[in-house]
């Protein structure tokens, strides 16, 4: 490093909106075009990991945000960037996003003796406690942890809310729990929550790659951020795609324009306190929560309110 700031960029990824994907059993494990489906997704992220190393970026972190989270073909990763994997719930949504992964034994900055992932192997077999033992869900306060802060979140493959009209492969976290999530008054999907969750870390959302409906749904809370299209939806599961490969093509392009952004984007923030309506599909899902009347009411058979101070504490208790 040259003395400047490391510049860590977060990637959350999933796979509805990527290049080429429109169907189910593109996206489902054990359905005959998942491998297919991982192969495009695995590409794809390839491709913005690439064109963030090449613009700038020291350190990338990758979430597999898709289904369980892991889906991405692991033999075929970029060898520079680090990647969660896994399921996590909400309040540990994106893994090493406080701090980094800095402060792991052997540290991870990329550096001219050999890949992150080596010295992260390294790092998770060494220490008094077996590793990771002792931490409170992220790598904060790790020994020697320098200020880890990221300069950027990138939503690679993303997809509309629930209902969106057009929208293809549009839900909302289930594919058919949910019909709609309002939050203080103002519809809401993957894309705000998840850039609300990086705004609760001071981090800006870029960029945001996924279908039409997914771009003008980013578009609309994140004007900073540069968007990519990757295929027009002409229903749920129908659509006009451009190929994958020019797709991934047009990567660097546009995530150089989204880094040259980064010093005046600002992370998205929504004043509490806050209120959370959920409309669920039916009412059994609705009938299977508690509610105390004040901080989760029951409105109607599918509809729910969870209200709080805390978004953290609102999303985590309601989603
Ligand atoms: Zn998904």
């Amino acid at each position: 490093m040259d003395g400047r700031d490391a510049v860590r960029i977060y990637v959350s990824a999933d796979m509805e909106g990527v290049g080429g994907i429109v169907l189910r059993e593109q996206v489902r494990r054990g359905e005959a075009f998942y491998d297919e489906g991982r192969r495009l997704y695995t590409r794809e992220v390839n491709a913005v990991t690439d064109a963030l190393f090449a613009c700038g970026a020291d350190q990338v972190i990758v979430k597999d945000g898709h289904g369980g989270g892991l889906n991405l073909i692991l033999e075929e990763l970029d060898e520079r960037a680090l990647y969660a994997v896994g399921a996590t719930p909400m309040e540990r949504r994106f893994p090493g996003l406080d701090g980094g992964l800095a402060g792991l034994d052997g540290g991870v900055a990329p550096g001219p003796d050999g890949g992150a992932a080596t010295r992260l192997g390294g790092g998770m077999e060494s220490g008094p406690d077996g590793g990771f033992a002792g931490r409170d869900g992220d790598f904060a306060g790790r020994d020697g942890a320098p200020d880890g802060a990221f300069a950027g979140a990138c939503l690679v493959g993303y997809h509309g809310m629930a209902g969106t009209l057009f929208g293809v492969r549009a839900h909302t976290y289930t594919p058919t729990e949910w019909q709609a999530l309002e939050l203080n008054g103002r519809p809401v999907g993957e894309i705000v929550i998840d850039a609300l969750l990086f705004g609760l870390r001071g981090v800006p959302v870029l960029f945001v790659s996924g279908d039409e409906a997914a771009c003008r749904e980013a578009t609309a809370h994140l004007p900073h951020a540069v968007t990519l299209v990757t295929k027009w939806g002409t229903g749920q599961h129908a659509a006009l795609i451009k190929p994958p490969k020019a797709v991934r093509a047009q990567m660097g392009a546009a995530l150089a324009s989204a880094m040259a952004r980064a010093a005046d984007a600002p992370p998205l923030v929504w004043p509490g306190p806050y209120e959370l309506r959920i409309r669920f599909a039916e009412p059994a899902q609705a009938d299977a929560r508690h509610y105390d009347g004040v901080a989760a009411e029951r409105i109607d058979g599918v509809t729910a309110v969870y209200r709080g101070a805390d978004l953290l504490d609102v999303l985590s208790r309601a989603l």
